[in-house]
């Protein structure tokens, strides 16, 4: 597949999006479509013709409350409500039969199939997952029956699945993979744990991968960093085949980190031979936290025009959306939840009305609800977000201004209802609900050696 294009419409119907179309435009009301067999007998069906251990593991699927037969309709619509919102600059009418692909980085655990049912829990219309441990340079290979699952649930609605478009689903690499090590052992190590992750996107059928271009370590140049990942992705792309490798900016700029600038992503680009298999992933957090500012309509604009000039609109593969909790240029990775941070809904709004978001995943990686709520916190948290960016998309400029503030402080609310701020949390409940925030975030502190050995990894913290 060619890389993609800037805001062309002409190539768009070429990609298979029938099957999932009719999903995200099916009114709430609809009653779903019945012949769907429900996860739990396949997964059966499927673990009683295998050896009897791994019935009894099949038969877990799906886990307690996610069943996708009970799920609602998902909230996502169509872009066909943007066409409402006329020209103005470089937002403009766009090809109403393409839909914008908002979800969230939902757990996996369970197996992979079990993300599915949780981005449409959440009512996504794409999702990001990590594939295997993220923190583990090894894990098991999959057994046959997780391959199966997700390969039932991943299939389009009228063949009895869940209707993802395979455009909409971003996996996202091991922190411990870096690729800009010139140690040649530790290259060798980071490479297989890349392979391994690509190897299970392929596996399971799935055609874009994440990952951070990782840190020279202060120990080479950056542009001998870009050699060694450019050799990294040439490699992998004759090893794997199909799935497509697409590199997440990054937010420490001035860092031995890759990724911070765009002139990183680009010097990257350049030395990747198959380019129809190489996209980049911007996340906003990390955009503006390295500098690149995306708070007002202008500001959006003109970063995103810097991005084309040096990057190359073609290459966008996908969106990591966070607000951002420290100021622009701040080179700290703190995701915020949506609108709530320093980037503000203005941003974001700009984003969900900008043609270039259309068709790749727009993946949510914002602060997750309170510990040990990771099934319904989280979830509860990324519906409303996805419902409050499809709701400021929709808005008219004249209507905004009046508008932004009162659904700023309605959606602060609803926020904290579900998960109050961190300070408040510690106050309310230290003896539990604190505990795990502290853990996370103490290595970063505690251990400079270990932060300095996988930079890349504590890069990105513990928020993708
Ligand atoms: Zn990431
Ligand atoms: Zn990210």
């Amino acid at each position: 597949m060619p890389p993609r294009r800037a805001a062309s419409t002409k190539t768009a119907p070429k990609r298979d999006r029938s099957s999932s179309l009719s999903d995200y435009s099916e009114p709430e009301s609809k009653p779903e479509p019945k012949k769907r067999a429900p996860p739990k007998a396949k997964a059966k069906a499927t673990a009683t013709t295998t050896a009897k251990p791994k019935a009894a593991k099949a038969a877990k699927f799906p886990p307690p409350g996610l069943d996708a037969a009970s799920h609602p309709a998902r909230s996502g619509l169509p872009a066909f409500q943007f066409t409402e919102t006329k020209e103005n600059g470089a937002i403009g009418p766009r090809d109403p039969s393409l839909p914008l692909f908002v979800g969230a980085h939902v757990s996996m655990a369970g197996g992979p199939a079990t993300a599915l049912l949780r981005a449409s829990k959440a009512g996504a219309n794409g999702l990001a997952l990590f594939v295997k441990s993220q923190r583990k340079w090894a894990s098991k290979d999959y057994e046959p029956e997780v391959i199966e699952q997700w390969k039932e649930l991943a299939k389009s609605k009228d063949d009895g699945g869940m209707g993802y478009n395979p455009e909409s689903i971003l996996v996202h690499g091991g922190y411990l993979i870096n690729l800009s090590n010139n140690d040649e052992t530790k290259w060798n190590q980071s490479y297989e744990c890349f392979r391994d992750d690509i190897h299970r996107c392929h596996q399971l059928g799935i055609k874009l991968y994440n990952w951070h271009p990782g840190s020279t370590l202060g120990n080479i140049s950056k542009e001998e960093g870009y050699k060694l990942v450019a050799k990294g992705i040439n490699k992998v792309h004759k090893d794997v085949p199909e799935v497509i490798t697409v590199i997440e900016n990054m937010a420490n700029a001035g860092s031995n980190i890759l990724g911070t600038a765009f002139a990183d992503l680009k010097g990257m680009i350049d030395l990747v031979e198959d380019k129809s298999r190489v996209r980049v992933c911007l996340d906003t957090c990390h955009t503006f936290a390295a500098g690149y500012d995306l708070r007002t309509p202008e500001a959006y604009a003109a970063t995103m025009k810097e991005f084309d000039e040096v990057v190359g609109n073609k290459y966008l593969g996908g969106i990591h959306l966070n607000d951002s909790k420290t100021d622009l240029g701040s080179n700290k990775d703190l995701h915020e939840n949506i609108g709530l941070g320093q980037i503000g809904l203005d941003g974001f709004r700009q984003l969900m009305r900008d043609p270039l978001m259309v068709g790749i995943p727009i993946v949510l990686e914002t602060p997750s609800g309170p510990a040990g709520a990771v099934e319904n916190g989280d979830l509860e948290i990324w519906a409303k977000e996805i419902k409050l960016l499809y709701e400021i998309q929709a808005i008219s400029d004249d209507e905004w201004e009046t508008k932004k503030v009162d659904i700023e402080a309605r959606w602060r609310k609803e926020r904290d209802a579900i998960s109050p701020p961190k300070e408040t949390t510690k106050k309310a409940a230290p003896a539990k609900k604190a505990a795990p925030a502290k853990k996370a975030a103490a290595p970063k502190k505690a251990s400079k050696k270990k932060v300095v050995e996988s930079e890349s990894e504590m890069s990105d913290g513990d928020s993708e």
